[in-house]
């Protein structure tokens, strides 16, 4: 029965410049099964081209190529992808074997393509390599065998998934008289077992072993002799055709994978160049959440986590102020002179903003208090000695018992002072009497205090006073003031709840400590700082996505005969790009774990130095930083990788097989 027949088959190649050329003039023929076919001519005379044709590489044409009664012109994509993988079979003249695939992977490449599991297409690759002679050399490379036996390999490769038509270009023209033979031998053996093999030769020996030779010249078909196909003796081993499917993707990053390692040296540069980069991000933004935590930590370990500090008014502009106008600004300031100083009424407590931050949830005691700052108006003496005051507090719950360094907390007529401000006036001075010397509306007041106790508050050098707000209400009395709250302690049992009823104060209007303002504008400028360093360290990887799309731009070229030999396999434009946006995504992948493991390893060490010298931890790497990291890095990689991947995708097999 007939398996191919050409009808007035016609091929014009367009010129660059204008035109056309012929160079099939209307071709007839028809071929059967068991037929051994040498199709001879000079060299020029479209041998190639019908060749081309015929094994669906070029659909280019007018008249028809009928596969078992089908034009080829009229295939889909998908039919022609079956056909490539089903029907058809290539040897080329110069082997064409994939250089970094072992024989077995070579031979299986079709059915990898097909995604038929390993098991199956390998065992199916080892029966035919076993065919040809070649058990001994599974796992070989390419490059480790011969001429001859990279024939016999590509002749396995192209029976693999028992293809009607088997087109062989010219198989002989690379091999010595002795290799000829035994490649002759097992083509002679192909079309015996019932296939149809046309082969392109220029030798009339080759030519002389097969069943029909046809002569072309100048494009047209010249002679035709036809001496009787074989008689189909024997029929191909048992060979269950296994279901042809699209190569997986899995398959997709194997093949890519093997690239990858074949160019192993060039990649990792590659991988490792990109990974700086991430590495850079990574670690200003681990940087600056380390920084940060230190800064909060370090605030909240002075004060009581179960206390939230209320101000009537902010004490510094607010972290996310967006005032800008000039008198805004000094508006703001003289209020937080006022604030600072405890001279405006401004800043007192009403009975009503009591109510309203006492019925905040969780809120369990609300406690009043007083806190002024002045600047050299102040002074406690002992002695011939005296030391100014800057700040004059009363005391609360926000005082912690662990930074009362000696001594305990002011009890009736006592104070608290600070270690510093204690040091100048006495070593012993605690349990000792200090005059307290006070400005109390203009007029400086005199009182003997007991010095209960000093503390300890790092990160404040301010000379502080502390006493209980009875005993600085009493002294505003005997001078006929009256002293209104200007701070007040909100005291919940459960800590975790403080944050909550800071949230609460602020949407009430009202203002945290100090230190929380300056914390948070810190921690918002840290935030900024690091993102933008992160953003600096980002610009690499501009760089690195160009390295990435010229290292395969430049595999694409290497590669642009594997890329023919794939598509004449059967490979769509889809594997094709698959496989290399794979390996883009390889890159990436391995550039975002290794600048992954680089952060962590200079986590440690930097880590390391820090908490040796300064007690500090300060770069503190996530997990979302990490993962972060790592897809920023995969993306960038694939979408580097698009533009070479679809311009292999695009490449034409024809002329791609043709590349030298
Ligand atoms: P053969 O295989 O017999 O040596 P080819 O089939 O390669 O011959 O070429 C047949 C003719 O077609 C030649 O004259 C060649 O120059 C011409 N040809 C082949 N490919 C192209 C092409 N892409 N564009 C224009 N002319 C071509």
């Amino acid at each position: 029965m007939e398996i191919l027949q050409l009808k007035n088959l016609i091929k014009l190649y367009k010129l660059a410049g204008g035109g056309t050329f012929e160079a099939l003039k209307g071709i007839n023929a028809s071929f059967e099964a068991g037929e051994l076919v040498a199709i001879v001519g000079e060299s020029g005379s479209g041998k190639s081209t019908l060749m081309n044709l015929i094994g669906g590489l070029d659909s280019d044409f007018s008249g028809e190529i009928l596969y078992r009664g089908k034009n080829l012109r009229d295939y889909n994509a998908k039919e022609l992808s079956d056909y490539h993988k089903k029907s058809i079979g290539f040897i080329f003249q110069n082997f064409n074997l994939i250089p970094h695939l072992n024989l077995v992977e070579n031979v299986a490449l079709a059915m990898t393509l097909s995604n038929v599991d390993k098991e199956t297409r390998e065992k199916r690759a080892k029966e035919l390599l076993a065919q040809v002679g070649l058990t001994d050399h599974l796992y070989k490379k390419p490059d480790q065998i011969s001429g001859g036996q990279k024939q016999r390999v590509a002749i396995a490769r192209a029976l693999i998934n028992d293809p009607d038509v088997i087109i062989a270009d010219e198989p002989t023209g690379a091999l010595d008289a002795e290799t000829t033979d035994t490649v002759l031998d097992l083509i002679k053996d192909i079309a015996r077992s019932g296939k149809l093999v046309l082969m392109v030769t220029h030798s009339d020996r080759v030519a002389a072993h097969c069943t029909r030779v046809i002569r072309i010249d100048n494009g047209q078909l010249i002679s035709d002799e036809n001496f009787g196909g074989f008689k189909v003796t024997e029929k191909a081993a048992d060979f269950k055709e296994p279901k042809i499917k699209n190569m997986s993707l899995y398959n997709a990053i194997r093949m890519a994978f093997l690239n990858m390692r074949a160019k192993l040296g060039r990649n990792a540069l590659v991988a490792f160049g990109t990974s700086i980069g991430i590495m850079a991000v990574i670690l200003m933004l681990s940087l600056g959440r380390g920084v940060t935590n230190y800064i909060q930590s370090t605030m909240n370990s002075y004060t009581n986590p179960n206390v939230t500090e209320v101000h009537k008014q902010s004490m510094m502009p607010a972290a996310n102020s967006t005032s800008t106008s000039q008198a805004e600004i000094s508006q703001m300031q003289q209020n937080n002179m006022a604030a600072l100083t405890g001279s405006s009424s401004e800043s007192n407590f009403t009975q009503s903003d009591l109510k309203k931050l006492q019925k905040i949830k969780h809120v369990d005691s609300l406690e009043t208090g007083y806190t002024t700052l002045s600047l050299g108006t102040n002074s406690v003496e002992y002695g011939s000695k005296s030391a100014t005051i800057m700040t004059l507090q009363t005391m609360s719950a926000n005082i912690i018992k662990s930074s009362i360094v000696s001594g305990k907390a002011p009890g009736a007529d006592e104070i608290l002072l600070d270690k510093g401000t204690a040091d100048i006036l006495s070593k012993n001075i605690v349990g000792k009497n200090v005059t307290l010397k006070l400005m109390i509306d203009g007029k400086q007041v005199k009182k003997t205090f007991k010095v209960s106790g000093t503390y300890e508050q790092q990160g404040s050098n301010f000379s502080t006073v502390i006493m209980r707000y009875q005993d600085l209400a009493a002294l505003y009395q005997a001078n006929g003031q009256t002293l209104s709250p200007n701070v007040v302690y909100l005291y919940t049992k459960n800590k975790d709840n403080t944050e909550k009823i800071k949230e609460q104060v602020k949407k009430l209007g009202f203002s945290g400590s100090m230190q929380e303002t300056m914390t948070e504008m810190f921690t918002q400028m840290m935030d900024i700082i690091s993102y933008v360093l992160a953003a600096i360290a980002a610009v690499s990887l501009v760089v690195s996505a160009i390295m990435i799309l010229v290292v395969l731009n430049i595999s694409v070229v290497e590669r642009t005969r594997e890329i023919g030999v794939l598509k004449a396999l059967g490979a769509r434009r889809k594997d094709i790009r698959r496989i290399f946006v794979s390996e883009a995504f390889l890159i990436g992948l391995s550039s975002g774990l290794l600048g992954v493991g680089m952060t962590a390893v200079l986590q440690v060490l930097i880590n390391n130095f820090t908490s040796a010298k300064f007690d500090v931890n300060v770069v503190s790497m996530t997990f979302n930083y990490a993962l972060a990291g790592i897809l920023i890095s995969v993306i960038i990689s694939m979408i580097a990788g698009l533009l070479p991947a679809n311009r292999a995708s695009k490449l034409d097999p024809v002329e791609a097989l043709r590349k030298e």
